[in-house]
């Protein structure tokens, strides 16, 4: 088809040359000579239409390529797993939803958001501000709960697996208001490979130096200073375990109307930091 089109503009545009050869010197009253003039006109409108048509073929190729091309890209976007949302309640209190539609509470207390379905119950110690479970309005059939005594099972920090999380019980609970025989953090690996620590209530914990291998994603940090660390504290241990990003919670006394402080979030000076306010939800990537 292509070459037939090139040929037959070829021809007209010899057509149009030898015409205008012609008549170059006969701009006449001629009849003859106006019949031969009006060829090249609509040769060259034959040409044009050849050209337009060719342009217009190219140009409607082009934009199928582009939408061929940004839907691939909207349908590979879409087969990236979605990266799982982290609300922070306020105080200790978070919910999470896996990638998979998982619900994961920790240390249920403080805030909002208790109406999702819980797949997966995880509390740190057993201090009010961490274990209010009437909170959370429903679980699904096969909703797990993972207590401190469970996470700590032998005196050891044990690991579950449930596919769509994998959680890592880790030291805490070192300083005078906790016991680390009763207390732990913790590490969510979720599908996608994104990590969370948690650090539950504590002051540094040995553990804390080793974290810096595993490059975590997200690190939360508590920092009273009352019944756990102070800022400066938190902040040393933000350094130490080197996430990626560094969230300051349980930060003011629980009897704060929402479990935190803009004010002293800001003062979480740590690369980088990341202030979460109460009820803000994030994604985690
Ligand atoms: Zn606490």
């Amino acid at each position: 088809m292509k070459r037939f089109l090139s040929i037959t503009i070829s021809v007209l545009i010899l057509a149009f040359v030898t015409a205008c050869g012609n008549n170059t010197q006969a701009v006449s009253e001629s009849e003859e000579t106006k019949v031969t003039a009006e060829e090249p006109v609509s040769a060259t409108e034959e040409v044009d239409t050849v050209k337009e048509s060719v342009a217009s073929e190219a140009s409607a190729k082009a934009s199928e390529e582009d939408t061929e091309e940004s839907g691939m890209e909207e349908s590979e976007e879409e087969d990236m797993a979605t990266p799982a949302k982290l609300l922070y309640q306020g105080h200790a209190s978070i919910r999470i939803t896996t990638a998979e539609g998982k619900v994961i509470y920790v240390d249920p207390f403080m805030g909002e958001g208790y109406n999702l379905p819980a797949d997966l119950i995880l509390m740190t110690h057993g201090h009010y501000d961490h274990t209010q479970t009437d909170l959370i309005q429903s679980k699904n059939p096969d909703c797990e709960t993972i207590k401190w005594t469970k996470a700590l099972e032998g005196g050891k920090h044990q690991t579950f697996d449930f596919g769509y999380v994998k959680v890592e019980a880790v030291e805490a609970g070192y300083n005078k208001n906790h016991n680390v025989k009763d207390c732990v953090g913790y590490i969510l690996t979720f599908s996608d490979g994104v990590t969370l620590y948690l650090s539950g209530d504590t002051s540094t914990t040995p553990q804390m130096s080793e974290l810096a291998d595993r490059n975590l994603d997200y690190a939360f940090f508590c920092c009273d200073g009352v019944y756990n660390m102070d800022m400066n504290e938190a902040i040393e241990c933000a350094k130490t375990v080197g996430a990626k990003h560094n969230i300051p919670y349980h930060m003011v006394p629980s009897s704060n109307s929402n479990g935190f402080d803009l004010k002293v979030a800001e003062s979480f000076d740590v690369p980088g930091k990341m202030v979460v306010a109460a009820g803000e939800e994030i994604e985690l990537k």
